[in-house]
């Protein structure tokens, strides 16, 4: 019987052991933390978006460049495959706005549980606090794993250690050494998927969340990107879905010394002459009241200090004798919300790790290293990463799928 060792229990090392087994090895996951699948259980927001149920083209249109190296592995084990394992294996899930598939009970240690029933069930030995410290290469064909002083043989290894985000998961990037020691190219290890840092930010500002919010960036003063979504103001910045879609964007621009900024649309639902209306109206049934108390109706009370100083419109002036300019101002800055960015938060605070194994030194049909015989890898740890709505997930379980499914029946 081939005897496969697993490294890391996250997505990918758990369904790679599991379809291991299933496929027919003595399959051993080392994981270093006290349990697998901590990522797991922080993954949307402890809600787990497990996958987007959409095409192919679609989940490869959101990966980066290296995304199409999971073609074959999609071919293999794509969105309908994942879904009736969660559903046969008793968890149900949902689908929300924008394809994003979740548990039904919006629980993602039910999507850890699941997947740990399951790992039993195939018969995979699972064996925590256990930190494999390297692997064991001989005539470049690995034959096991030091952990510690312990030596482990293997005739196959799958390195599923993840990226280096969050490392306080377990995830803390050992597999990049390992892999590179064994003579793999690291595509640099960044972050993707991160808030950004504002110059001069606001500390008031911080926990402020901004639902459907209009994003313009500007990279040298001119208009690149526009997208809509949810914001949340940091103790740095900004983040928040919307903003860490535009993170890897912005991270390439201020990589290259470019300026950049972002631009708020506070109003996105209301064009310019809607709004207007919208503010005549309010100030004249609110005539009486103080500007500060009429812009409660419009803004999150937080924000309001922010935007009596950068209109210079005084709190206490009364709506009734706000003019036609001054509401032309509050309009202007409504509709734009300036902040110049100035750097972004490090690898280990981002959703994703950009960079990682180059995909072109792996095989994409069985994800086999093409440097070293019976070495697999998967997930997090090759250098794809891709936007928020369940993606990155969906390409750990399918490589990890694939991996174990190759590494139990290659010859
Ligand atoms: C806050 C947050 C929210 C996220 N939300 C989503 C989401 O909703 N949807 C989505 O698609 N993606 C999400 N992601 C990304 C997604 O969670 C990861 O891409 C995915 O979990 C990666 O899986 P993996 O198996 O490659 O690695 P990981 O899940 O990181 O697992 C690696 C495992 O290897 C173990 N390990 C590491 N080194 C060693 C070693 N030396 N020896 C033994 N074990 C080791 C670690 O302890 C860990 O258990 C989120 C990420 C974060 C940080």
């Amino acid at each position: 019987m081939k005897k496969i060792v697993v490294v890391g229990g996250g997505a990918s090392g758990l369904l790679a052991a599991g379809q291991a087994a299933l496929s027919g090895a003595d399959v051993l996951l080392l994981e270093k933390m006290k349990k697998p699948g901590n990522k797991i259980l922080i993954s949307g927001k402890g809600r787990c978006n497990i996958t987007n149920d959409s095409d192919v083209h679609n989940h490869l249109s959101h990966f980066n460049r290296s995304g199409r190296f999971l073609h074959q592995a999609f071919a293999r084990f794509f969105v309908p495959h994942l879904m009736e394992f969660f559903t046969e294996n008793g968890l149900q899930l949902k689908t929300e706005r924008g394809n994003r598939v979740f548990p039904a009970n919006g629980k993602a240690q039910d999507v850890l549980h699941t997947l740990l029933r399951w790992l039993q069930q195939t018969g995979a030995k699972v064996e925590c606090s256990k930190a494999v410290t390297g692997l064991h290469i001989e005539d470049d064909r690995v034959i096991g794993v030091f952990c510690g002083n312990q030596q482990i043989a293997a005739d196959a290894v799958i390195l599923a250690t993840g990226g280096a985000s969050y490392p306080a998961t377990g995830s803390s990037g050992d597999g990049y050494n390992m892999a590179r020691n064994a003579g793999h190219t690291i595509v640099p290890v960044r972050p993707a998927l991160v808030p950004l840092v504002v110059k001069n930010h606001l500390q008031s500002l911080a926990g402020l969340d901004l639902r459907n919010t209009g994003v313009r960036v500007f990279v040298n003063g001119k208009r690149k990107k526009v997208e809509f979504g949810d914001l949340s103001f940091t103790r740095s910045g900004i983040g928040g879905p919307v903003i860490l879609t535009l993170s890897k964007f912005v991270i390439e621009q201020l990589d290259k010394n470019r300026q950049v900024s972002v631009a708020l649309d506070l109003k996105p639902a209301l064009d310019d002459h809607k709004l207007d209306a919208r503010l005549q109206r309010d100030f004249s049934t609110r005539h009486t009241e103080e500007l500060q108390s009429v812009l409660r109706g419009l803004l999150p009370k937080q924000i309001i200090p922010l935007c009596l100083e950068q209109t210079g419109l005084s709190s206490t002036m009364l709506a009734g004798t706000i003019s036609a300019k001054e509401r032309t101002i509050l309009k202007d800055w409504l509709k734009n919300v300036s902040f110049e960015i100035s750097g972004y938060r490090s690898v280990r605070e981002a959703i994703a790790t950009a960079g990682g194994i180059k995909v072109k030194e792996v095989n994409p049909n069985t994800m086999e290293s093409l440097l070293v015989q019976g070495l697999y890898v998967t997930g997090e740890l090759l250098d794809i990463d891709a936007d928020t709505g369940g993606y990155n997930l969906q390409a750990a379980f399918s490589t990890g799928w694939l991996a174990g499914r190759s590494a139990a029946t290659s010859s």
